[in-house]
């Protein structure tokens, strides 16, 4: 009942008699209606056109079935919900912090964005319900150790729709930093690796809304890590060139490689183009790749060729 095209279909009066079938053997399913025992009285179920929490008006988007409340940096149980994915253990990782304390703190209004965290203090929180001075200690000492959590996950932890793990650490390793990222054009955006349209699109929308800028710049005051930390390079040997890795090597993990890609100064890219400057093959490439990059006349070189490419210095 909580879509209004099924509310319509079924033409459903306040106060109306349900047939409820087992859907699948398993969930519960609205079949029809009784409208013999409706009363004549029985108003209309009309569907909500504001949200039950904050008020603001509902917006469905097209072709969906939902509707959503786009107050999203505002409306309690999704700002709760952001700050509980925010301190998850794959975002910023804060021990000591669940959603009970997260409701706690709301309440309460020490922390109403993902931002107020870094202002908490040890008195506000050991004076919260069920505290004692050692959580009190760990949520504090928590807190303070997610500063050290690399870029890709606080990219991730910020909660862009549809950025989850791994589109978050592809946009990081390309654009470097948050600013790089908020000022990217579309097509910049796009031209990451596993970018699309729809992500790009969400990604923009993220940055044009000036709560989300004035969060971050909170987060940055705080000293979060708002780049990618430049590792140093073991040389340029492979500086302007891009390589397509693929298959599987015996000296090192694919990942490895990649690594070691980019520690000589070269790029790593996912599609074979006219720019690519070599096609790195392993056991098992795919045949479609290999006749893209023979059409295309790139050289395709064995794992070895590649450790000896590196290893002149
Ligand atoms: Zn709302």
């Amino acid at each position: 009942m909580h879509n209004a095209d099924q509310i319509e279909k079924l033409d459903l009066y306040l106060g109306d008699e349900v047939f409820v079938e087992k859907g699948g053997e398993i969930i519960p399913k609205i079949v029809g209606v009784n409208t013999d025992s409706r009363q004549s009285t029985a108003q209309k179920v009309v569907f909500i056109e504001h949200c039950p929490e904050c008020g603001s008006q509902l917006h469905r988007r097209e072709g969906e079935a939902q509707h959503y409340c786009l107050n999203d940096l505002v409306c309690p149980p999704q700002v709760k919900g952001r700050m509980e994915h925010f301190i998850s253990r794959k975002a910023m990782n804060i021990d000591g912090l669940g959603a009970e304390t997260i409701d706690l703190l709301y309440k309460k209004g020490l922390a109403t964005s993902i931002a107020d965290l870094y202002d908490l203090t040890f008195d506000q929180v050991v004076n919260l319900d069920r505290m004692a001075d050692k959580s009190a200690n760990n949520l504090i000492l928590g807190i303070k150790n997610s500063k050290q959590i690399p870029f890709e996950r606080v990219l991730f932890a910020l909660g862009i729709r549809f950025v989850g793990e791994t589109v978050a650490k592809k946009l990081a390793n390309a654009l470097k930093n948050i600013d790089a990222i908020a000022n990217a054009t579309y097509d910049e955006l796009i031209a990451v690796d596993e970018i699309g349209e729809k992500i790009a699109i969400a990604v923009q929308q993220f940055f044009q809304n000036p709560r989300a800028l004035q969060t971050i710049d909170r987060l940055k005051a705080a000293g979060i890590q708002f780049e990618v930390e430049e590792v140093a390079l073991d040389s340029n040997e492979l500086e302007g060139k891009t390589f397509v890795v693929s298959g599987v090597f015996s000296k090192f993990s694919r990942d490895e490689i990649k690594e070691l890609i980019e520690k000589n100064g070269g790029k790593n890219v996912g599609s074979i183009s006219a720019k690519t400057s070599y096609v790195l093959a392993g056991e098992n490439m795919g045949p479609a790749k290999l006749e893209k990059a023979s059409s295309l006349g790139i050289p395709i070189i064995s794992e070895d060729d590649f450790l000896a490419m590196i290893s002149t210095n």
